[in-house]
């Protein structure tokens, strides 16, 4: 099977009339729709010509609300995009990330008429508290149904949430997982709430009305994700920072989980969750590709778990084997229990 890639087109900021509390508003007040599209068509050639024989592409609208633009500037970025899908048969389709609230009848019918293979959509919470206190503007019905739309649609479907926004808890943001399992999606992107610079949950912050998740809380949430999409067979394509180049900046993060490996820490507490559940003397076979996972961040297991003996080995590729018993990452998940 060929090696699905995306050819990413950076429509940053652009389509979105809301203010969001966790979003930088000054990069996205007063940005017009002009795009280049002969910049778009050179990129999008320069991409194919170092794709791989094994490899095939999405064209993908990513870092805006794509149906938020207005609908003749949403087809011009469309036609350019179905131009290739038509003439390069490792072209398979356009994809794009929006609101779930940026849809209509009129926006289907335009989207009917291309090649769209996936739909991203920027969920953030199931719960209509926690949406209304972060401004998002709609409520969970509304992302059922799209969700729903675009499923029916033979479109694949990704959702993306956010752990520990304004007025969220860990009972909430469980909840949030189990009705993002609920429309199994094909995918999902996970990313903790960070306080940004020149937002409004800067504001909150300021005045204590704010309390952003701690590493660990944001690392309870991302256990409880990772179990419930695994048990779903939903993958889950990325989890922790957003991939916004300003957030590396350490002037933007105010406060906030921050931590350049979430997700490894993610997996260094399940499995640490699973080792307790072992005898204090176990030993521990763990494959060269997972050591950092399964020793933990920094080693932290090796150093929780001092009388457990770890031996590392090329043999296994992801499973490991405790005295003497093979456990596959799946059978971990299955066997331990996150609670808030
Ligand atoms: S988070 Fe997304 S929807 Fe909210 S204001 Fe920012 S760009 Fe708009």
């Amino acid at each position: 099977m060929k090696k699905k890639v995306n050819i990413p087109i950076f429509i940053t900021d652009t389509g979105c009339k809301n203010r969001c509390s966790f979003c930088n508003q000054k990069h996205i007040t007063g940005k017009q729709f002009i795009f280049d599209l002969e910049a778009i068509s050179s990129s999008i050639e320069i991409a194919l010509s170092t794709l791989c024989d094994n490899q095939s592409a999405e064209i993908a609208f990513f870092g805006g609300s794509f149906t938020g633009l207005p609908i003749e500037e949403m087809q011009k970025l469309l036609d350019i995009s179905q131009k290739y899908v038509n003439m390069d048969k490792r072209v398979t389709g356009i994809r794009f990330s929006t609101r779930p609230d940026y849809f209509s009848a009129e926006i289907f019918e335009v989207l009917s008429l291309y090649k769209i293979t996936t739909i991203e959509l920027g969920v953030q919470s199931f719960d209509d508290k926690v949406l209304a206190k972060n401004c998002r503007g709609y409520e969970n019905g509304i992302v059922e149904k799209i969700s729903r739309e675009i499923q029916q649609r033979g479109i694949a479907l990704g959702l993306q949430l956010m752990a520990g926004l304004y007025g969220a808890n860990l009972e909430s943001d469980f909840k949030s997982i189990d009705s993002l399992c609920k429309i199994k999606p094909n995918f999902m992107r996970y990313y903790p709430t960070l306080v940004i610079k020149d937002t409004e949950l800067e504001n909150l912050y300021k005045l204590g009305d704010y309390i952003p998740y701690t590493l660990k809380q944001a690392v309870v949430a991302g256990m409880y994700a990772m179990k419930m999409c695994a048990e779903n067979d939903i993958e889950i394509i990325r989890m922790g920072l957003q991939s916004s180049v300003e957030l590396r900046n350490d002037d933007i993060v105010l406060a906030g989980p921050f931590h350049n490996a979430y997700k490894e820490c993610v997996y260094s507490e399940i499995y640490y969750t699973f080792f307790k559940k072992m005898s204090e003397k176990s030993k521990v076979i763990v494959p060269m590709k997972i050591v950092s996972r399964v020793k933990g961040h920094k080693k932290m297991n090796s150093l929780r778990l001092p009388s457990f003996e770890f031996e590392v080995v090329e043999r296994l590729v992801e499973d490991i084997e405790i005295n003497g018993v093979r456990y596959t990452f799946q059978d971990i998940l299955q066997s331990i229990e996150i609670t808030r």
